[in-house]
């Protein structure tokens, strides 16, 4: 249990990859605050899950990414609880696909501010607290589309590009202070997140749902498996190891192969 005693925030962890990142911290014995949207019942059961298998606390905190003083809040909330936190998780993103010329500009705005804005306000509120102990770590679900393009996600590559600028700016600030700051970019993980993409595709594209699995999302993954969030979390915990603090700065691909080719 080497996080006992240090405190976790993981934005976007009511699904995916960010429940599967918030349980390892926990496994770990790290507190950890939840936080996105979804139904109360089902959060509500992840959390307690949560606190009864790490012995730890879990919190859930309902922050809309896309609102600033929510996203302090959500901060001061997790330094008042546990004097934290010692680690941050920016993880909540959004897709959308479409072409650029039909793109709807709010669209736009909105993968902007929860892919990457948010990263921004999270480290802003955090990164004093971490000073202070003179410890901490900042990790980012950034994207294989962080390091190369696909056609109809322009508001998404442009968002996780600059997930990495920001992650890399913020690791040269915070690099006598005991904190590192890394982007995971995973290739295609099979979560909500990608299973919604796939009615569009098929719309878009006139495919069936095996072309969209196989021929389009795999057809860029050279190991032809999707990577699992289990995976990503295994990758985010290792980060936060006494044994990593040489990482900093970091873009690391989880990745099947898919920017290698
Ligand atoms: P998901 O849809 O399962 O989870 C997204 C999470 O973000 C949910 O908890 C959701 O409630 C939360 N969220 C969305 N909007 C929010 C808002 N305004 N405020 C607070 N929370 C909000 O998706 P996922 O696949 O687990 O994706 C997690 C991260 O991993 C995203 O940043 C995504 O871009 C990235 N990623 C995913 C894949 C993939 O293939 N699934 C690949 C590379 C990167």
């Amino acid at each position: 249990m080497f996080l006992k005693g240090k405190s976790a925030v993981v934005t976007g962890s009511t699904s995916g990859i960010g429940l599967a990142i918030a349980r390892a911290l926990a496994g770990e014995g790290a507190n950890v605050m939840l936080n996105g949207f979804g139904e109360a019942a089902a959060i509500e059961r992840a959390r307690t899950e949560i606190a009864a298998a790490s012995g730890a606390e879990a919190l859930y905190d309902p922050a809309d990414m896309t609102r600033p003083e929510q996203i302090a809040g959500m901060i001061a909330r997790a330094h008042d609880a546990w004097g934290g936190p010692d680690i941050v998780v920016n993880n909540a993103g959004i897709q959308f696909v479409s072409g650029i010329a039909d793109f709807p500009p709010e669209k736009w705005d909105a993968i902007i501010v929860i892919n990457l804005t948010s990263a921004f306000h999270v480290m802003r509120a955090a990164v004093p607290y971490m000073r202070a102990k003179g410890w901490g770590r900042i990790v980012s679900t950034a994207s294989a589309h962080s390091l190369v393009a696909s056609p109809n996600k322009s508001a998404y590559v442009a968002a996780k590009h600059g997930l990495v600028g920001l992650s890399k700016a913020v690791a040269l600030e915070t690099a006598t202070d005991g904190i590192t700051v890394n982007c995971i970019s995973p290739g295609y993980v099979w979560t909500p997140l990608v299973e919604s993409q796939i009615p569009d595709t098929m719309k878009a594209r006139g495919l069936t749902r095996e072309q969209v699995m196989n021929d389009l999302l795999l057809a860029a993954q050279p190991t032809k498996e999707f990577v699992t969030p289990e995976q990503v979390a295994a990758f985010a915990l290792f980060l936060c190891r006494d044994e990593a603090k040489a990482i900093t700065g970091a873009n690391l691909s989880a990745d099947g192969g898919w920017t290698a080719a």
